[in-house]
């Protein structure tokens, strides 16, 4: 789950690390007396779920009431990346002599935390690491093991911040690892991480995103309320499917997330767009392909949908008689191309070639699916 700055900011708080006080408003009017209450100069801050605000025009300095209110009326309702912005943190400006990198996640191929600090913050770290990949100092946490300030120190010296800062980031990395950790975060970044002309280092940023699967152990409910997912989204989690709309014509439908990704993939590749990535998981039974489908067909942007079933536990012909059956449950308006594989998949093929239609279409390899099935959306 991915949160707001200001929701990033608290979860920062909870954890000792400086942030800037503030206030999270809806309404121009709510804005204004915010930042009055704050005092001048504040910053106006959209927030969406998406980076690179301040290029957008979502992060605006503002010295006066009037300020305030243009500024506010400006970008509350501003489309950021596809994200309309909707809430508003209206904080305390801080003085900045200088602005870092920094963040914890997971490297999963190393089994361990991966923390990345850079001297070079405020830009997007993307950038910084092609542009300059040497100026990111990175280590390696084994979490069995955890982090110690002696390391975070060395680390600190690695990167090359200002000495004035290296006492203030030390405890700020100390705790920002422990928010991580205990927080059950898969990301928590500080971009900028600021060192101020008194010397003091804060979060003037906060990217947080937590891991559901720690949800038993945390109270997130006042997060959650807040998620908003698109209407795609939103009826294909009250499914319980794994869904993420993108915005090609190709609906896709695959058991496992692995082939689901490569779904996607070889629909790119052979030049058509996918609409979604849908993982349905381990059973492929009529009642959760109904459900599928019905979330691919309620897409209007979909033209074609490409079922890709690999059977492992669940039989071919189970897979087979679950989209029939989803098929007498539903109507749906795009014609169909399923390629079908794995245990009993002949079975499968077979009950499937009955009801072989312009609508329902069998192929027996991922790639010629694939290709039938961005040929039928053109
Ligand atoms: P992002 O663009 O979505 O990453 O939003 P940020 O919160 O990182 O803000 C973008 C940039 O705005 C920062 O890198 C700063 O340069 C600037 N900024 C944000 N808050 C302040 C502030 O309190 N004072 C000053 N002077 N600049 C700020
Ligand atoms: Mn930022």
């Amino acid at each position: 789950m991915d949160l707001f700055e200001y929701q990033g900011k608290q979860f920062f708080a909870e954890y000792g690390i400086a942030v800037s006080p503030g206030e999270a408003v809806e309404t121009v009017d709510d804005a204004v007396a915010a930042a009055d209450r704050l005092g001048y100069p504040v910053v106006v801050k959209a927030q969406v779920h998406v980076g690179g605000r301040g290029k957008a025009g979502g992060v605006k300095l503002a010295s006066n009431t009037a300020e305030a209110r243009e500024h506010a009326g400006n970008i509350l309702g501003l489309d950021i990346k596809g994200h309309v912005v909707k809430h508003l943190w209206i904080e305390k400006a801080s003085d900045i002599a200088e602005e870092y990198y920094a963040s914890f996640t997971l490297d999963r191929s190393a089994k361990k935390h991966l923390g990345m600090l850079s001297a070079q913050g405020g830009v997007e770290i993307e950038t910084v690491a092609e542009t300059d990949p040497d100026a990111i100092a990175k280590i390696w946490v084994d979490p069995s093991v955890g982090l110690d300030e002696a390391t975070i120190r060395a680390w600190v010296a690695a990167a090359k911040l200002n000495p004035d800062a290296t006492e203030g980031a030390v405890e700020l990395l100390g705790k920002l690892y422990t928010a991580f950790t205990e927080g059950d975060a898969d990301l928590c970044e500080v971009n900028p991480m600021i060192l101020t002309p008194e010397g003091r280092v804060h979060a003037l940023d906060a990217k947080v995103s937590l891991d559901n699967n720690a949800s038993f152990r945390h109270d997130w409910d006042a997060y959650d309320a807040t998620q908003s997912r698109d209407e795609r989204e939103q009826a294909a989690h009250d499914k319980g499917l794994q869904y993420v709309g993108l915005d090609g014509e190709v609906g896709v439908i695959a058991n496992g997330a692995g082939l689901a990704m490569s779904t996607v993939d070889i629909v790119n590749q052979v030049g058509g767009r996918p609409a979604n990535f849908l993982d349905i998981g381990g059973g492929a039974n009529a009642e959760v392909m109904a459900g599928a489908l019905e979330v691919i067909n309620n897409d209007p942007k979909v033209k074609s949908i490409f079922i890709n079933i690999f059977g492992g536990i669940t039989k071919g012909e189970e897979v087979a008689n679950g989209i029939v059956t989803a098929l007498g449950r539903v109507t749906i308006d795009s014609p169909i191309v399923i390629r079908l594989d794995g245990t009993n998949a002949e079975e499968g093929r077979a009950i499937l070639g009955r009801h072989e239609s312009d609508m329902l279409i069998s192929k027996p390899t991922m790639l010629e699916a694939a290709r039938a099935a961005v040929e039928l959306a053109k």
